[in-house]
């Protein structure tokens, strides 16, 4: 009998809750996880003939380590290794929620994501075409409304086949801009260099989160392998007081800019129309 595990993911209030209702019911285990008191949900249902898990991660704006909720999303995903990733997004808010799933890009995870609430997004005259959305970032886009469970079938599909296939897309490299992308293949070539940081994520990923500051990634470094985490956080150190000196800003900044810019060009293109079109006013 085959057995697969769905992670839910998202920013809070995006609907994960609701939708890890609708798909469980009352086949539900709350727990914790190890040390902390964030909670650990888990739901299980039966789809012809598969056995699901669905776990409810905490929700999240980011794939950093800021926050316990940030750790606990990013831990799981890497330790556990879900079959699949289901990112569930806010259609009438979506550049700001697919800043989370820049990041689930650049780190391979299978990704499907679920266009929520698409009943308040047509109430506010916007309308996101999924399959234009799905086309440019590669992965399958299921408009959902979990409050009712529109969707909610078409969204388990897509999961199961996903998590049949495999990952059949490569990360997602962003362009950070000129300084941070010289960086960015300079770190890669030296974290290439040691097994231990390469062990958990793609290079890359690791290369961003040493230029974001991400103490658990900086504290691994340092256990794990000392001279090559050494080496690794006296380049950022250089590059982030250049970039300090030069233009006053920290490469997180820059890094988060440039994530807004990718968004805003995926999303220019068609993907979201308004009913009310001011040009079409004059
Ligand atoms: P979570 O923080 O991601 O777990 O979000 P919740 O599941 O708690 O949902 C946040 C709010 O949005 C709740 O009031 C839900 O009832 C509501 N909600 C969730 N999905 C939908 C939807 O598809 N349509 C509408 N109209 N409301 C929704
Ligand atoms: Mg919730």
């Amino acid at each position: 009998i085959q057995s697969y595990t769905f992670a839910l993911a998202g920013n809070p209030n995006a609907g994960k809750t609701t939708l890890f209702n609708h798909l469980t019911g009352a086949r539900q285990h709350v727990g914790n996880y190890p040390g902390i008191t964030v909670d650990r949900k888990e739901g299980y249902l039966n789809d012809n003939g598969r056995k699901i898990t669905i776990v409810d991660l905490p929700g999240t704006y980011s794939l950093t380590a800021y926050s316990a909720e940030e750790l606990v999303a990013r831990d799981f995903l890497v330790n556990e290794k879900p079959e699949v990733v289901i990112n569930i997004v806010d259609a009438s808010n979506l550049e700001r929620n697919l800043y989370l799933t820049t990041q689930f890009l650049e780190l391979g995870v299978p990704l499907v994501i679920a266009l929520n609430m698409v009943d308040v997004a047509k109430t506010r005259g916007i309308t996101v075409q999924a399959e234009k959305l799905e086309e440019i970032l590669g992965v399958p886009v299921v408009p959902i409304v979990a409050r009712s469970g529109l969707g909610t079938r078409a969204l388990l599909d897509a999961a199961c086949r996903i998590a049949a296939e495999g990952n059949a897309w490569q990360p997602l490299d962003i362009s950070y801009g000129d300084d941070l992308d010289a960086t960015i293949l300079r770190l890669v070539e030296v974290i290439t260099t040691s097994r231990f940081l390469t062990a958990r994520y793609p290079a890359r990923f690791t290369a961003i989160k040493y230029l974001e500051n991400d103490e658990q990634i900086l504290d691994r470094g340092r256990d794990e392998s000392p001279a090559i985490a050494a080496e690794l956080e006296a380049d950022v150190a250089r590059v982030s007081q250049h970039l300090q000196k030069t233009l006053n800003v920290f490469p997180e900044a820059i890094i988060a800019d440039h994530r807004y810019g990718y968004l805003k060009a995926v999303l220019r293109d068609g993907v979201i129309t308004h009913a009310f079109d001011v040009d079409r006013l004059y």
